[in-house]
């Protein structure tokens, strides 16, 4: 295990670094028999996605592309503003593509349920949400997502790519942070 500073930040572990690996890989599994001849685009959700996303297109070993799309719902802090930003456009025509969307956590729903419908009207063929993480309980808007690799109670979560205030995305495991970092 590398050397960490950040490890005593956090309150507990969620998720561990093992069963990550483990569900992405079933996720990967389950997307092979899906889109094997579908020659899906994944678009990639920022800066959340990252890490999920470099694991989950070698878990899916598929004639495939993939873009990224930045999005924005939190102004700062830990709670969804509800207006969603595109911080950053489709660099590709996605018209007739089958897309596989993947995205960190789905929390209030306004992030995927705005991508989704932005993805249908360029176009889109068909548009898979996959996200790492759900958390059903904070859900404002009327979406699901296809394929969830974790359902997570309704804490603030951080790891695996997941940050708070741009800090923790590097920690291979999703914890909850404790209450003292929020006050710092
Ligand atoms: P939604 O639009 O569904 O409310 O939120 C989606 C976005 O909010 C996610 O992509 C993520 O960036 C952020 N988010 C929601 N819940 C959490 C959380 O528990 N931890 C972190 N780090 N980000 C979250
Ligand atoms: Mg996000």
């Amino acid at each position: 295990m590398a050397k960490s500073n950040l490890e005593q930040d956090i309150l507990k572990v969620l998720v561990t670094e093992e069963e990550v690996a483990k569900r992405v890989n079933e996720l990967g599994e389950e997307l092979f028999d899906k889109f094997a001849d579908k020659n899906p685009m994944f678009v990639g959700v920022l800066k959340g996605c990252f890490i999920f996303m470099a694991d989950l297109v070698r878990a899916t070993q598929i004639q495939s592309e993939l873009e990224f799309i930045g999005l924005s719902s939190y102004q700062s802090g830990t709670a969804s503003s509800g207006v969603v930003e595109i911080t950053r456009d489709l660099q590709k025509d996605i018209t007739g593509r089958h897309i596989i969307v993947v995205e960190d956590i789905l929390d209030s729903g306004n992030t995927l349920s705005f991508l989704k419908k932005l993805l249908e009207a360029k176009g889109a063929a068909s548009v898979t949400i996959v996200t790492l993480l759900d958390k059903p309980s904070r859900r404002e808007k009327a979406i699901t997502a296809d394929y969830v690799g974790f359902v997570v109670p309704d804490e603030f979560v951080v790891g695996y790519g997941l940050d708070y205030d741009q800090k923790y995305r590097n920690m291979p495991y999703i914890g909850v942070l404790k209450p003292e970092v929020y006050s710092k």
